[in-house]
């Protein structure tokens, strides 16, 4: 029986969003093959999240355990990947997209002979291949992409499928790992921290992303209170970062980052194609924006048309009323 593999990473002890929706994608096509959805954990204790991918639908879960794997060392990771796809001999193996598989991917397709269709925004199996939408041009475009042979690699864009959950009993594989640090040539020196907001950007499911229209001190504060009220990670327009307001690990878009939230709040932002290009992919998406022929209003699902400084007081205290109606 063939396996679909996915491939899940794991932040503050649990599996990231992100790796839920593609362990639950990995399952649907398993189901429609006939074939064992199976998951790979790297992690300092990757058999701890294993009852929670089984919850996900995980039949099999291939666990990497080694401390090395406490932050993102590519060579490490390549080596272990490649022992459990040995192990496994899955036929598609599907990452969620990010910084850290981005730069994996093409080495892991070489090391494998695999086929690889990276970044996409859907993957299904069709006419005995993988078949995959990708966004191309900053999104403005989506490419039908095909990949065939024994092998595929698909990094799957967050937010594109749901995870849910499909309980089921996993049985757990560990693989013998061992990795000599001393023989690496790259060594991580330092992680930067972001400082813009608490709740990381990526992963988030309620972002507040802050443009040009706010100008100032008490224009951040408001931005920043709004984030607050609703749990959310804070992002930014790229003029925004320019500006020095927020941290480039703030920026949102084609050469930011790629965000994909329940809940998009864009303040002050124009809605350039290069910024929409990392947030179209938001399933609700709010501009509050001054004039009413902003782009940003063309992706919006709700638009309000007025000024920031205005908007954002009433609604910081109507969500507050709410809440406390909530406790
Ligand atoms: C190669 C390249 C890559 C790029 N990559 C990115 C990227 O990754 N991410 C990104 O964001 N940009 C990127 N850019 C820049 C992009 O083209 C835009 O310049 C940028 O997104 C504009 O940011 P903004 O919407 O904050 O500012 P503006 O376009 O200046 O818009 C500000 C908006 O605020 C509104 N406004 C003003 N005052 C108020 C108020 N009081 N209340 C409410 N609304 C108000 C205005 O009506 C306006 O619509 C890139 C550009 C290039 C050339």
């Amino acid at each position: 029986m063939s396996t679909i593999l996915a491939s899940v990473a794991v932040q503050n002890g649990s599996p990231s969003r992100a790796s839920l929706e593609v362990l639950s994608r990995a399952r649907q096509i398993a189901d429609g093959q006939g074939a064992t959805c199976a998951a790979v954990v790297l992690s300092p204790d990757a058999s701890a999240v294993a009852d929670e991918l089984a919850r996900y639908g995980a039949q099999k879960v291939y666990t990497v355990s080694d401390p090395i794997f406490a932050r993102h060392i590519n060579t490490p990771v390549l080596t272990a990947l490649e022992a459990v796809i040995a192990e496994a001999q899955p036929s598609i193996v599907v990452f969620p997209s990010s910084e850290g598989v981005k730069d994996v991917l093409g080495a892991l397709a070489v090391r494998t002979g695999a086929a690889v269709l990276p970044d996409v925004a859907s993957v299904e199996m069709k006419d005995g291949g993988v078949e995959a939408l990708r966004p191309v041009m900053a999104a403005k475009f989506m490419a039908r992409t095909r990949a065939e042979g024994d092998l595929v690699l698909v990094s799957v864009r967050a937010g594109s499928y749901e995870a849910v959950e499909a309980p089921t009993e996993a049985a757990v594989e560990e693989i013998v790992f061992s990795f000599d640090e001393a023989t690496l040539r790259q060594t991580l020196r330092e992680v930067v921290g972001s400082t813009a907001g608490t709740v990381d950007l990526s992963d988030a499911q309620v972002v507040v992303a802050a443009g040009r229209g706010v100008k100032d001190e008490a224009g951040k504060q408001l931005v920043e209170e709004l984030a607050d009220v609703l749990g959310a990670a804070i992002g930014s327009s790229r003029a925004v970062v320019e500006s020095g307001m927020f941290p480039a690990t703030a920026q949102i878009g084609q050469t930011g980052k790629v965000v994909s939230p329940d809940l998009y709040i864009g303040v002050g932002i124009s809605g350039a194609i290069q910024h929409v290009a990392g947030m179209s992919n938001s399933r609700i998406i709010v501009a509050i924006n001054t004039n009413p022929d902003a782009p940003i209003f063309d992706v919006a699902t709700y638009g309000i048309v007025g000024d920031l400084y205005k908007v954002l007081p009433i609604l910081i205290e109507e969500i507050k009323k709410v809440k406390a109606v909530a406790a």
